[in-house]
């Protein structure tokens, strides 16, 4: 049995268990300072008396995910207040004498999915989420992807388009991802939630959302030729977004790469989530797993 803690803006999901069908206890805790926030996880934890083998964080970054690194496992320079430099990795390690595993959220959502989820039986998987933010998590050769710190899709710089007369709403950049596709924006282009739209706002916006997803999956596929692209997220539930997505990627590779799974109509290349919005929960089950055969402390 393992500890999953997804962690969120606003609340913190915990679960205890092995996998999908196999979670024996879950809660949700408010987000607050990261003090109260993890004394609580791991008071839940501590009272359900299970007999746990390892835990798993699937965490808001940016992270030091660097093994060699002095400040491993920390949160690092997050906007969050309170939360730069929180020691994830050290906390659950020290206050429950366990392995622990530590990836982004959206890593892990990667994972699950590739162990679990749309991604069974494919290598390289890439999960794409857009709601509040948009990220991008990248399984090569069944494991997650790192480098030098880890990926941050979502701030790829975009074409804009031409009708689009939103400023953008990413502090660093004019014309990224984010900035112009990310629930936010949407709330902000139109004056209302993206799942209240209808008409002809419900049109142009899954036309704009569908423009620039695809620039960004396109991106990918050239970059890291994932076998399979999972497009989550509260956004992607927009009525026909991912058939949108589908048709504008096609005109974008139009016709560049030879493949079957590239041919078509990209449905079995572009798929929304085989977990839904368990992907995370369940992917720091699967770093937990993966953590079983480390030391407390890396
Ligand atoms: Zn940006």
């Amino acid at each position: 049995m393992y500890v999953g803690v997804e962690t969120g803006g606003t609340k913190v999901v915990v679960a205890i268990g092995a996998g999908p069908g196999k979670i024996v206890a879950e809660t949700r805790i408010a987000t607050t300072t990261p003090r109260e926030t993890l004394h609580r996880v791991s008071d839940w934890v501590d009272a359900e008396q299970a007999d746990i083998q390892a835990v798993g964080v699937a965490s808001f970054g940016p992270l030091d995910l660097r093994p060699d690194s002095p400040t491993y496992g920390r949160i690092t320079t997050t906007p969050k207040p309170g939360w730069s430099d929180t020691d994830l990795v050290g906390w659950f390690a020290d206050r429950h004498g366990l392995p622990v595993g530590l990836d982004t959220d959206v890593n892990a959502a990667a994972l699950a999915e590739h162990r679990w989820g749309a991604g069974t039986g494919e290598d390289d998987l890439v999960y794409l989420t857009v709601g509040t933010g948009i990220g991008g998590g990248a399984i090569v050769r069944g494991r997650p992807v790192h480098g030098l710190i880890h990926t941050e899709m979502g701030h790829v710089p975009v074409l804009r388009h031409p009708d689009d007369r939103h400023p953008g709403s990413c502090p660093f950049h004019a014309d990224c991802l984010e900035g112009l596709a990310a629930g936010p924006t949407l709330q902000t282009r139109y004056g209302r939630p993206a799942q209240t739209l209808g008409g002809d706002q419900l049109h142009q916006a899954v036309e704009l959302e569908a423009w620039y997803l695809a620039q960004l999956v396109t991106t990918v596929t050239y970059l890291l030729s994932p076998e399979r692209i999972v497009l989550g997220g509260g956004v992607s539930h927009l009525p026909d977004l991912i058939d949108a997505v589908r048709d504008r990627t096609r005109a974008l590779l139009a016709g560049a790469l030879a493949s079957p799974r590239l041919a078509g109509t990209l449905d079995e290349y572009i798929v929304p989530p085989g977990l839904g919005d368990r992907a995370g929960i369940l992917g720091a089950l699967a770093l937990a797993a993966d953590a079983t055969h480390r030391s407390t402390r890396p």
